[in-house]
């Protein structure tokens, strides 16, 4: 097919390579720019030399969807491999299941409740003079009472956000959902599973293409949007235009590797609730690939903080000095005429991978849909 309208794509994290693949299956010609040494972004993964483990490089990707259009898209690119993500969580000196399920209920207060009590039993402990929760904070209190929340929340919260859950939107809790009966699925998406070869090899797949070129290394100035019939943004909004707002805010990870023999903790994540612990969870990565056998391991002790200037950012703040900025950003963005902003820092709100593809898909089929009408005769 012959090519049509040149398209520049900044990042190549999964916004940047499913918006390349498929402007360049509909036959445009795609430059895509990464300024890092490898494609994938933040769901990175490699072999480790001495281990063989495949290790999620900043931190660990569990991919699960509700979508069957992003399942059977992501399956295109690789096998993917039975898993669902059993969390488990280290308070107070003792080991419970996560999310909060009726087996954490029964062994956290000592009982032997069945669905019915453990729901009735958390209304009584609930506070219900919070009607409507705004805060994390409230959010717990309101849904799981005092005990569970200091256990389970709120020293974990305060390491992960470097804040008391009492300043951050309840949002962020309503991520994780409780659950009467024994069902410890971290997840309640319909599917669930791993990359046979990994997230860089899929990605690495969507972007082998004769109409893309990759360019690993290498950044994107505004001024070379111009060479571009259009732009699809995956970098950071306030990067784009130059900070004329300051910098928008987001939490950093720091991964500190530690190679054992055997095995380290007997699952893929475990939980660190307790705030004297500094890391907040530790990942162990061979048990995100089950299906292989390693007889050596690698974890990683996972701390957050703030994060600084040429940190790598993950999870964006969102409180109420950031939302004002972005909104100036977001105005910014709009008067943009050739240039689409994507996925987690292009629109500064914190996706999970299959979120982040399907809007790839949705940010492609639009582009094609307006540019069919003015294709030439
Ligand atoms: N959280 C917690 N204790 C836990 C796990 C999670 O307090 O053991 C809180 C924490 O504030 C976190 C939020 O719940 O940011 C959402 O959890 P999730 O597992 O979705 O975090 P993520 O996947 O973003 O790391």
């Amino acid at each position: 097919m012959k090519t049509m309208k040149k398209i520049g794509i900044v990042g190549a994290g999964f916004s940047g390579a499913v918006i390349a693949h498929e402007l360049a299956q509909a036959g445009h010609a795609v430059d895509v720019f990464e300024t890092r040494s490898h494609v994938a972004g933040n769901c990175h993964t490699e072999r480790d030399g001495e281990t063989g483990v495949m290790v999620h490089v900043y931190g660990p990707h569990i991919f699960h969807t509700s979508s069957e259009r992003v399942w059977n898209y992501i399956r295109q690119f690789d096998e993917f491999m039975p898993f669902t993500n059993r969390v488990k969580a280290i308070a107070r000196g003792r080991v419970f299941s996560l999310p909060i399920n009726l087996l954490t209920i029964n062994q956290f207060f000592g009982k032997t409740f069945n669905p019915e009590q453990a729901q009735a039993f958390l209304e009584s402990v609930a506070d219900k003079s919070i009607d409507e929760p705004q805060t994390f904070e409230e959010q717990a209190l309101r849904f799981v009472g005092r005990d569970l929340y200091d256990a389970f929340f709120k020293g974990y919260t305060v390491k992960q956000w470097g804040m008391h859950p009492s300043e951050l939107p309840a949002s962020i809790l309503r991520r994780l959902p409780v659950r009467f009966n024994y069902d410890d699925n971290y997840y309640a998406s319909t599917y669930q599973g791993m990359p046979r070869r990994g997230y860089t090899h899929i990605v690495q797949r969507m972007l082998d293409h004769s109409d893309i070129a990759l360019h690993l290394g290498t950044g994107f100035a505004r001024s070379m949007a111009k060479e571009y019939d259009h732009v699809f943004y995956s970098g950071p909004i306030d990067a784009w235009f130059g900070y004329p707002e300051g910098r928008l805010g987001y939490r950093t990870l720091d991964f500190v590797t530690e190679r054992h023999t055997g095995d380290y903790q007997g699952n893929p994540v475990i939980n660190y609730c307790d705030q004297d612990i500094p890391w907040t969870r530790i990942s162990e990565h061979k048990h995100f690939s089950a299906w292989e056998t390693h007889e050596n391991t690698l974890i990683f002790k996972e701390y957050s903080r703030f994060c600084e200037e040429n940190d790598t950012p993950y999870y964006p703040i969102q409180l109420a000095q950031e939302k004002s900025q972005l909104k100036h950003y977001i105005a910014l963005a709009n008067h943009e005429r050739n240039v689409t902003f994507v996925g987690r820092l292009g629109t500064y709100r914190y996706l999970d991978m299959h979120v982040t593809i399907g809007e790839a898909l949705d940010a492609a089929q639009r582009f094609l849909a307006t540019r069919s009408h003015d294709a030439p005769m």
